[in-house]
């Protein structure tokens, strides 16, 4: 039985103050002894430090929300995955649509970053997604399979790994994909890594929904049988909300 995870990925919202307050907050409501589902906050890096020390008390996971693929360097205004495990995180956050829309990020950047996480210890979510163009196209399955198949070359074991599926045309857009659309590319992502690895592995590894999770959908969406929780943007932003979809998840 695959334990669900719930993670709020802030974005670039909040200051650090707003971060300790929200984070505050939710951890109140989380609390200790979540045994149905796991929880995750991904905050800015800015306010990881700080928001780490306000949850540990709780069940809440640190994660970040991207990472650069060597651990130091020349590399201005780049963040290590060294340097996001000093900072007390768990998770990071890897091949969002955005950092691959906005920033140029390709498949192949997005592996590089994934082996060095997992060397570093970190569990990494990897983000695929297909736009409304391949989707309109018909080339979904290939799209998605081409991203989880490029995002794990050369990734030996993924037990510190979760997928987050998330079609781009339903990110931040209030369209959410339906159940039936999300758990028939789910199924499809857990194919492929059977066929990747093994059947074992395909069924222990976890696969999130994302795109535009709300408290009134994320019941029916993680009822699906290869929907193991959700990746939350503007949801995770408003504690109660999130909440809410932490409690959908058991
Ligand atoms: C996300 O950014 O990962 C996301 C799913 O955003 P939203 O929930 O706002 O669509």
């Amino acid at each position: 039985m695959r334990k669900k995870i719930v993670v709020g990925n802030w974005k670039m919202n909040n200051t650090i103050a707003e971060s300790i307050e929200l984070a505050t907050e939710i951890a109140e409501k989380v609390g200790t002894g979540i045994i149905c589902c796991e929880v995750g906050i991904a905050p800015t890096f800015l306010a990881l430090h700080e928001v780490g020390k306000v949850i540990e008390w709780s069940d809440i996971r640190l994660s970040a929300q991207n990472c650069h693929y060597e651990n130091d360097g020349a590399f201005t205004g780049e963040v290590s995955a060294r340097m996001l495990q000093s900072a007390g995180c768990s998770y990071v956050i890897l091949g969002h649509s955005e950092r691959r829309q906005f920033f140029g990020e390709s498949s192949a950047i997005v592996n590089r970053k994934v082996k060095k996480a997992l060397a570093e210890g970190l569990k990494v979510i990897l983000c695929v997604g297909e736009t409304l163009q391949e989707r309109e196209a018909g080339i979904t399955e290939s799209v998605i399979t081409g991203q989880v198949v490029e995002g794990l070359d050369g990734v030996s074991d993924i037990s510190n790994v979760v997928i987050a599926y998330e079609p781009v045309w339903a990110i931040g857009t209030g369209k959410t994909a339906t159940s039936a659309q999300a758990e028939e590319v789910h199924a499809s992502i857990r194919a492929t890594v059977a066929g990747l690895y093994d059947a074992t592995a395909a069924d222990h590894l976890r696969i999130q929904y994302g795109g535009s999770v709300k408290p009134s959908n994320a019941v029916e969406l993680f009822s699906m049988p290869n929907i193991d929780g959700g990746l939350i943007g503007g949801a995770s932003l408003n504690a109660e909300d999130f909440m809410a979809i932490i409690k959908a998840a058991c």
